[in-house]
Order: C-alpha cells, then structure tokens, then sequence
C-alpha cells in the first residue's frame, strides 16, 4: 500500500514514521528545501536559531514515534526537564522569573505580586481539575468525528464543562479567579499559545498551566530542531522517500476519493493521500473544485507574532 504525505511539518513526520512502521510506502513531498516545516532553524553570524515553537511539553509523544518503530528514542535525541518556564518584563518594570515546579512557583508570584499563596494554589488545583476531566477529550481525540461526540468519555468531559466554570472566556476567568492585573496577564498568555485571544478564547484553556507545572516543561539537548531533525533521520531509516522543493500542486480526487497528486506537472498515483499543509490552503489550493466545509474556512484566522531573535557576541 503506497501514501503521499503532502508536508514534512512536525505533523508530517510523525504520520510518515507511524505509516511506514505499518509498513506502508511513504513517498513525503515538500516544497521548502528543508523538513520541519514552522519547526525549523537558521543560522546568522555563527549564531544558530531555532525558528517557531520554543516551549517542548509532552515529550514522551514524540519518544512513542521511536518506540513503535521498535527504536531507541535516546540513540536519536536527548531532552531535560525546565527549571525555569520562562522570564517576563512587565510594562512598569516588574520582572517575573517562573519557576516550574508547582510550589516554587506559587511562592515566587505570591512574593513578586503580593497575593496570598493558597489563592494561587486553589488556582492551580482547578487547572488539573480541568486536565483530570477534559484532558482526553483536547488531546487525545479528534473532534470532527461525530462518533467521537457518542463515546462515553466525551459526553462526560462535556457535561463537566458547566460544572467547572468553563463556558466563559479565558480573561474573564482569570479576573474572576486572580484579580491581580500582572497575574491575570500572565495566566492569559496561555490563549496564544496556539494564536488565541485571551478576550475570546473558552475558559478550557486554564488547562494548560497543569501540563507545564505538573507535566513539565522541556529542551531538547540540541535545540528544538533537534525533534524535526530526529524524525527525520527515523523516517528515511524506515525506508520513507523525501521529495524536496516539490510543491504539490493539486489533489486529484477520483469517485469522491484522494487517490493521488499533481506535482511537478506530473501525476502521481497513491492509496492514501495524507495532507499536513495548513487546511485552508489544502481546500483552496489543492481541491478548488471540491465541496468546502464553511464553517471551517471561514473561522477567524489566528494572529501573527513578531519575534526577535538576540546574540551575544
Ligand atoms: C512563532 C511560533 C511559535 C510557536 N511556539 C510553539 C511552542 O513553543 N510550542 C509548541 O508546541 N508549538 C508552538 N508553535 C506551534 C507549532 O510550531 C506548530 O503547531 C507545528 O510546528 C505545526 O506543525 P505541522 O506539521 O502541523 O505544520 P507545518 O509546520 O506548517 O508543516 C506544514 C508543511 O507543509 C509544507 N507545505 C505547505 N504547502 C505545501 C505544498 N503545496 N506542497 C508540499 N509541501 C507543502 C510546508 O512547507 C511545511 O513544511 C509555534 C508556532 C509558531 C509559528
């Protein structure tokens, strides 16, 4: 059984190495001349960066790659757990380092913004309430699937969240939980973590600040392209074919199927097509002609970053 992969983004990769461990043909095509899509890295002035995501939490998703490819996932790369989530500057001078492990961090806000610890504690109880309870549903199942909306751990999830105080926004959450401005601006970042407003996006998002507390937060030995970079090596090793600067033109669809793709001006013929391409461009782009679901396409697009990248020489 042949599959095109359309991509070499994270997503890509680890779809090529669980394919080609079932022992499919995986042919990946991309159109940048590198893998890891916004994972990725550059070089200026002797100073190596990585490009994208910088925060690693669940590591042991990416170590599964390797094992169900019957691999050693520390013969690839290397990891440690954070101290130290991350700095912030505040606009009146107030800096806040922090700390990862959940007591620390519970003294050090409650000393930088003078606010009382259990307070602080009580918020962070509620956020692995939030995990406990709706954990499997966000990451572990996929919600455009009707059947996943019948099965018993989804409706309880969602019978949980008016139980939990989620139907809210995020901010309002916050100021309703914290109060302290510094603080509420802190937990709000969690929102743009995957390009949310804080204003708009659900309460649900109070998830997160257990999965970097409790679960950790981490850095890979080499830097983060050292994920993208492993995948990569794994996959050639399971006998996955790269086809670089390949831009896919088009998705041929044959009796309502994906059957294969146009690349190069040519055709090419597969079992399965696998699309990691942002899904509006996947519909725009490579099936003008096909029916789009609106409702998807038309959901407000996430915000852009700026983002700086210092060295010290
Ligand atoms: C600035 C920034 C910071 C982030 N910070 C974090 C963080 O700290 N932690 C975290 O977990 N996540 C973070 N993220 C999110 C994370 O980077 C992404 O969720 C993840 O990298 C997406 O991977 P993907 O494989 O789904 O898609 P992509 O990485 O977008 O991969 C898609 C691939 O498809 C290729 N492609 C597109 N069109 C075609 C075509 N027509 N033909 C062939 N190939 C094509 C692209 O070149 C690309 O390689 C951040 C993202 C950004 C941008």
């Amino acid at each position: 059984m042949k599959a095109i992969i359309i991509g070499s983004g994270i997503a890509g990769l680890a779809t090529a190495v669980r394919l080609s461990s079932k022992g499919w043909e995986v042919d990946v095509y991309e159109s940048n001349n590198f893998v890891g899509g916004k994972l990725s890295e550059f070089t200026i002035n002797g100073f190596r960066f990585d490009r994208g995501p910088s925060l690693f939490t669940m590591p042991h998703l990416v170590d599964d790659l390797f094992i169900h490819a019957g691999k050693n996932p520390r013969d690839y790369f290397n990891y440690s757990r954070l101290n130290e989530l991350c700095r912030y500057y505040y606009e009146d001078g107030i800096r806040f380092t922090a700390p990862a492990e959940e007591k620390k961090f519970v003294e050090a806000a409650s000393s930088a913004f003078q606010i009382d610890e259990s307070s602080l504690k009580i918020h962070l109880e509620r956020s692995r309430t939030i995990y406990e309870n709706l954990g499997s549903l966000f990451m572990e199942m996929s919600l455009h699937r009707w059947k996943n909306f019948f099965q018993w751990a989804t409706l309880r999830a969602i019978l949980n969240i008016p139980k939990l105080g989620l139907f809210g926004k995020l901010n309002a959450y916050h100021e309703k939980h914290i109060a302290e401005p510094h603080l509420v601006q802190y937990f709000n970042r969690y929102a743009t973590y995957n390009g949310s407003n804080p204003f708009e996006a659900p309460a649900t998002l109070h998830i997160i600040p257990h999965l970097e507390h409790q679960l950790g937060a981490y850095f890979p030995a080499n830097g983060m392209y050292s994920i993208a970079d492993s995948m990569y090596a794994l996959a050639k090793e399971l006998g996955v074919q790269f086809h670089m600067n390949s831009p896919v033109e088009q998705i041929i669809v044959q009796n309502g199927k994906a059957a294969g793709i146009k690349v190069n001006g040519k055709e090419v013929l597969a079992d399965k097509v696998v699309s990691n391409m942002d899904i509006y461009h996947t519909y725009k782009r490579l099936l003008p002609e096909e029916k789009h679901p609106a409702n998807l396409l038309n959901q407000e697009k996430s915000s852009s970053a700026l983002v700086f990248y210092w060295g010290n020489q």
